[in-house]
């Protein structure tokens, strides 16, 4: 491992850096060996945090809001070899999907720079009606007292982006609790905004163990708003304990790539490198990763071989290695649980294609044939590399009830070159998100994004959401035509 040091960080609270004496371990998936250290913090962290952030008020110009963000963006693509280096340690993703996530952040900080200088204020004028006025109603939008940020280990880059540069973007305070598994990325990126210009209370990290620090990051009195991403259990908690504070809940996902019979040869094999590419992403650990193709009974004999030959082709292995196309998963439990979950498909029917062998947090590439579709393999979110193919009926309207069957709802993606078919699914998908000839997770990260059902309480982020998300409307009216 071609590691310099060991990292050990300490919370950012009102631009000090606070260490604890009990620390948590932060650990590199590929060899197990610890990379890192973090503060265990406690509710009193969070709790002085909050206070920072609701004492503080803000004064940047849209201008200044605006450059600071475009400079972090510029900071990014500076320090893009050290941000993907730490993600791959910390995430043990491979350095090339690393470096795709940092490409991605310096997106979210584009568009939060751009929007930073947009105001969407509305005006109303009073004489409309018989009893009207000559007045005009406005519309501005303010920031609120203090938001709380939960981000899941997947995406420490990006995830905590899709906060942050929003906040920035309205004049907000943000205390971010990021994952106990991956939290350096997030001290890192907190130290470039500072880098950037950006005040110390408006950006704060704490970190911790939920049992330690998380109910604190729910009910703390400051908070106006929470926005979480993470599984399922932990959204619903909030849910129950947040009460009345305004909630963004970004979930899990189970989605699928839907592949229809009306393929050509060539399309097919289109479609088999979007399957690939879009199970195996991020080591298959994005909320938006293919978990189940659903390939239609009259093409499948074409299709299967066709992804069978491009998962083959995938190079896994040493996640620092810059050949690599696919590193590790989050820890060896992780790995084993998907795992077992094929072997317990191959029970009830499934055909293993491919499955060279696991190594700890090293998850394979592998290729499931005929799984049943109510197989917990694809009922359940699989949060790994696993590319499990379900043999679906030719008929579109059994297709649709099939993907419906899950409780998620997040993102799809749908095969077919026929537009009356591509408009049946958009319209019969129960998901956030539905891209025809594309991957689930496509997007840009300005565009909505969110999911329903389980997936999410259909709040959407993407930057120009989150905007609006992060601020009241307040009207205003004006004695004047
Ligand atoms: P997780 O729910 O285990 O953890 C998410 C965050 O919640 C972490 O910071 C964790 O420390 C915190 N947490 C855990 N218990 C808590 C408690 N009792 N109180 C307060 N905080 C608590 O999720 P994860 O395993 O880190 O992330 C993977 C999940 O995130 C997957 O389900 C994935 O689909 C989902 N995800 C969703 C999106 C989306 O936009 N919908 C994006 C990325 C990831």
């Amino acid at each position: 491992m071609t590691k310099t040091e060991i990292r050990n960080e300490g919370m950012r609270i009102g631009g000090e850096i606070v260490f604890t004496d009990d620390v948590i371990e932060v650990k590199y998936p590929y060899t197990e060996e610890v990379i890192g250290t973090v503060p265990a913090g406690t509710a009193e962290h969070a709790r002085k945090a909050f206070e920072i952030a609701a004492n503080y008020k803000p004064k940047l110009s849209r201008y200044e809001r605006s450059q600071i963000l475009q400079r972090a963006g510029e900071l990014i693509g500076e320090r893009r070899e050290y941000l993907a280096k730490w993600l791959t340690l910390e995430l043990g993703i491979c350095h090339q999907h690393a470096i795709y996530e940092t490409k991605r952040a310096q997106d979210v900080y584009q568009f939060a720079a751009a929007q930073a200088l947009n105001d969407d204020g509305e005006i109303f004028s009073c004489d409309l009606t018989h009893n009207g006025k000559e007045r005009k109603i406005f519309t501005k939008r303010e920031p609120v007292k203090a938001i709380s940020a939960i981000t899941p280990f997947n995406h420490p880059l990006n995830m905590v982006s899709h906060k942050i540069a929003p906040s920035i973007a309205t004049n907000n305070c943000m205390v971010c609790k990021p994952t106990e598994l991956t939290p350096l990325t997030a001290i890192a990126l907190a130290d470039i905004l500072y880098d950037a210009g950006l005040p110390p209370e408006m950006f704060q990290i704490v970190t911790g163990l939920p049992q330690d620090i998380g109910k604190e990051m729910m009910v703390n009195e400051h908070i106006d708003i929470i926005t979480f991403t993470g599984g399922v259990p932990v959204g619903k908690l909030i849910a129950e304990t947040a009460g009345y504070k305004r909630q963004a809940l970004e979930l899990g996902g189970n989605d699928p790539l839907i592949v229809c019979n009306d393929l050509s040869d060539a399309d097919l094999e289109k479609a088999a490198t979007i399957a690939v590419a879009g199970a195996t992403g991020n080591s298959g650990q994005r909320c938006t990763a293919i978990k189940r193709i659903l390939v239609q009974e009259s093409v499948a004999d074409k299709f299967v071989p066709l992804v069978l030959e491009k998962a083959k082709k995938i190079k896994f292995g040493d996640p620092q290695d810059p050949e690599t196309e696919l590193g590790c998963v989050i820890h060896a439990q992780a790995a084993e649980l998907f795992e077992n979950r094929v072997f317990q498909a191959a029970k009830e029917g499934a055909e293993v294609l491919y499955h060279p062998e696991r190594r700890g947090a090293l998850l394979p590439p592998i290729v499931v044939d005929k799984v049943p579709h109510d197989s917990e393999l694809v009922m359940e979110e699989t949060f790994g590399p696993i590319i499990p193919i379900v043999r679906v009926p030719d008929n579109d309207e059994d297709v649709m009830a099939i993907s419906n069957s899950t409780d998620f709802g997040l993102s799809s993606g749908v095969c077919t070159n026929d537009l009356n078919r591509a408009i049946a699914y958009i319209n019969g998908l129960d998901v956030g998100t539905c891209n025809i000839w594309e991957q689930p997770g496509y997007r840009i990260e300005t565009s909505p994004f969110g999911g329903i059902k389980d997936s999410g309480n259909a709040v959407k982020e993407g930057v120009t959401e989150a905007m609006k998300f992060f601020t009241n409307v307040k009207t205003y009216s004006l004695p004047w035509p």
